[in-house]
């Protein structure tokens, strides 16, 4: 399958960090944002505030409280705010979206494609343009998501599904995750220099996102399994490391 994926132009995109490891997406184009995964409202209203910007949406990813704990608050302070997000029993108003599925959003003239990835969730879905996608806790640097719901079949599924978009394509994850995950990746391959170089190129970095398809291709062990078995083996591994 070959994805028509949408273009979106002078769009810029800020980490809000949240709780002690997650990061709220805010996407700003203009005095407009729309912001992916909100778990919680006060550090979004803060920088919406200080950028003196409206927000005109809110992306959901999947149905866990540090990724929609702060909707409602933002509700509050922005009545009409659009909200998307997949088929759920959340008790708030909001569109449902489902695979293949184009969002677009007048304001900031922003158009994303939907992807459904089971596997962290069954109800998990990713937001796609052409060089932006915002994957929840599907792909985490140099990692995935634990698999609260799906099988591992699932999962696997979805990550070869994410691995044919381009491979230029920035990563936003929902977690900070990555180094920890470069250690555990070394475990596995050792001898891997792109994985060494990328343990390198950290060590003084704070924010390790966006990554590129390219680098998780070449470094994360998930999206590096050969099979499924050894995917199931992998992910089993990293639960009990
Ligand atoms: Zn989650």
């Amino acid at each position: 399958m070959q994805f028509s994926l949408p273009k979106n132009t002078n769009i810029s995109i800020h980490p809000i960090k949240s709780f002690t490891d997650n990061y709220i997406w805010m996407i700003k184009k203009n005095e407009d944002a729309i912001i992916v995964d909100p778990g919680d409202a006060s550090p979004v209203l803060k920088i919406l505030q200080k950028e003196k910007v409206q927000l005109q949406a809110i992306l959901i990813t999947h149905k866990h409280l540090d990724h929609i704990g702060g909707i409602k608050d933002l509700i509050k302070a922005y009545p009409n705010v659009k909200i998307y997000g997949p088929k759920n029993n959340f008790s708030f108003i909001y569109k449902v979206v489902n695979n293949d599925d184009l969002i677009v959003i007048d304001e900031l003239d922003i158009t994303f494609r939907v992807i459904e990835t089971p596997g962290h969730t069954l109800d998990h879905i990713v937001f796609a343009d052409e060089n932006h996608l915002f994957c929840g806790d599907t792909i985490f640097g140099c990692g995935c998501g634990k698999l609260f719901e799906g099988t591992y079949s699932q999962m696997y599924t979805s990550l070869k599904l994410l691995s044919k978009l381009p491979r230029s394509i920035k990563i936003f994850c929902a977690h900070e995750y990555t180094k920890k995950n470069i250690e555990f990746a070394l475990m596995l391959e050792k001898n891997n220099e792109d994985l060494i170089a990328r343990k390198k190129g950290l060590i003084e970095v704070d924010i390790t996102l966006p990554s590129t398809l390219n680098e998780e291709l070449k470094t994360n062990p998930f999206l590096r399994s050969k099979n499924l078995k050894q995917f199931k083996e992998r992910r089993m591994k990293k639960d009990n490391y």
